[in-house]
């Protein structure tokens, strides 16, 4: 898997103050998407243990001001990037099991939910922003997000109730 980069102390992306991941892969080709140079899966370079190691030492020395990890792209659901992100989140949880993960993707709930493959990433996460952007529906307003279509779901709430719960 490749990425982009990796933003620490990013107050954008996400709940409180975190450290997110940009990964390459995307199919999505959104109009007007903000970080096209993302579709493609060879862009960036590679995430390897060093960078696993980087993160998880940075939480380890910032851990009480960083409240989680953020992934996104590209779409971190990009079938190339699921195997490896559940292996960083594996390891992320073992080292910081208080920290809670945000995840993207291009993708809805519905259509994740039947992809055994994406839900498998998607339920080691806490929220989901789900959908494309969609470019005539954006909203600048919104938090975490780019246009009205896409929502922010808590995903073990969502599981538990059988039902999307909106993140509030
Ligand atoms: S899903 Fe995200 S990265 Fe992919 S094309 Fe759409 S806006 Fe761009």
């Amino acid at each position: 898997m490749n990425y982009s980069g990796i933003k620490y102390a990013d107050m954008i992306n996400g709940k409180g103050i975190r450290v997110s991941l940009f990964v390459s892969g995307c199919t999505h080709c959104c109009k007007n998407c903000f970080n096209e140079e993302t579709w493609k899966e060879t862009y960036g370079n590679k995430f390897t243990e060093k960078e696993e190691d980087e993160i998880i030492e940075y939480f380890k020395k910032y851990g009480k001001t960083i409240r989680g990890l953020s992934l996104l792209g590209g779409d971190p659901t990009y079938p190339k990037n699921i195997k490896p992100l559940l292996k960083f989140i594996k390891k992320f949880k073992e080292n910081l099991p208080d920290k809670d993960i945000w995840i993207w993707s291009g993708f809805t709930w519905e259509e994740i939910l039947e992809d055994e493959n994406r839900f498998s990433l998607i339920k080691e996460c806490d929220i989901l922003i789900d959908g494309k952007y969609i470019d005539n529906l954006k909203d600048l307003n919104l938090k975490w997000r780019g246009s009205s279509n896409q929502r922010v779901i808590d995903i073990k709430k969502s599981l538990e109730k059988n039902k999307i719960v909106e993140y509030i």
